[in-house]
């Protein structure tokens, strides 16, 4: 049997023995993944920083995802891009030919890069690269999407700008033996012509899937919208035969708001997702810019769902499901 695996993001910390009292307070709380950021600035100043807190955290018994958090502008994430600033030739492009504040994925010199902090990321020990929420630039004003000259030779050739990158990185991470856990924007939902969901749940290379449903972003019912992203892909997973994931939204939650994230999260785990996540660590206390208004209580609403659905899923009829698609396919790993 897999059971429905439980993990949070962690960031903001860089000071080992805290790194290890956190960590460790994870694992006694039923946590099974942490979810570790590596931006660019962690990639220059904090290498082998991020070696040993991928290191402490795994001594614990829990597995580590390892995030590429906002490199180039191109992944999700509160960090600044060095990347972006230094090589305008990697930029992307506006229709009216205008450089973007961002990465283009297509850019063969940003490629380079992101195969650069590959290295890296897996010189860390992680068991699987994090690719989040990969994406176009887009403000009130640009379309989405880029117009630069290799985005337009992908596009003569009918392929998709986003899906071909990660064909290509995520080939490489699963040639070195290590795994990939892809994570979609669900404004791509609707979509379909900058980002194929199918075309990246049936890449042979992808294990786990997965999706951020922030209702709180998009001012949505948060149990309708995770249940609407949820059953998106959960019905392309199963075709697929990849595993999947949701992220519960543990940040910018007001007071008295905290319930919504204990619902969202029995939501998710109804639908048998195999990875619960939550973003992030003590809902983003030691952040400002993200903390929930009470990180206390809306963690405490995290851990609730979590009790819950362990007690009532222990013997769920997904169960079965979950059991036959281990047993077919390797790509599913040893999660
Ligand atoms: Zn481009």
């Amino acid at each position: 049997m897999v059971a429905m695996l439980v993990a949070t993001s962690y960031f903001g910390n860089r000071i080992l023995r805290h790194v290890r009292m956190d960590v460790r307070k994870l694992r006694n709380e039923g946590f099974d993944i942490v979810v570790h950021t590596f931006s660019e600035n962690d990639l220059r100043f904090y290498r082998k920083s991020v070696r040993d807190i991928v290191e402490v955290t795994k001594e614990t018994g829990m597995r580590v995802w390892i995030d590429p958090w906002g490199i180039g502008g191109v992944f999700g994430g509160e960090a600044f891009s060095d990347a972006a600033l230094h090589h305008r030739e990697w930029l992307q492009v506006a229709a009216n030919g205008d450089k973007l504040p961002a990465c283009c994925p297509s850019n063969p010199g940003f490629q380079g890069f992101i195969h650069e902090w590959t290295d890296a990321a897996l010189e860390t020990g992680a068991d699987a690269v994090f690719w989040d929420e990969p994406h176009f630039y887009s403000d009130e004003t640009e379309r989405i999407g880029c117009y630069c000259k290799y985005c337009q030779d992908l596009a003569e050739r009918g392929e998709p700008a986003i899906g071909s990158f990660l064909r290509e990185v995520c080939g490489k991470v699963k040639s070195r033996g290590s795994q990939n856990v892809v994570c979609l924007l669900p404004s791509s939902l609707e979509r379909k012509d900058t980002l194929d969901w199918n075309e990246i749940a049936g890449l042979e290379s992808v294990m786990n899937l997965g999706s951020t449903p922030f209702w709180g972003m998009q001012g949505a019912d948060p149990e309708k919208y995770v249940d609407l992203i949820g059953r998106e892909l959960m019905g392309l997973a199963s075709r697929a035969r990849v595993q999947t994931h949701l992220w519960i939204q543990g940040f910018r939650i007001p007071a008295g708001r905290e319930e919504e994230i204990r619902r969202s999260a029995i939501a998710a785990g109804q639908l048998g997702i195999d990875v619960i996540a939550i973003w992030g660590f003590d809902a983003c206390e030691s952040m400002s810019f993200l903390s929930c208004e009470r990180p206390q209580m809306a963690w405490a609403a995290f851990l609730k769902a979590i009790a819950q659905l362990r007690d009532r899923h222990g013997r769920s009829p997904s169960t079965t499901v979950r059991e036959e698609k281990t047993s077919t396919g390797d790509r599913l790993g040893d999660n």
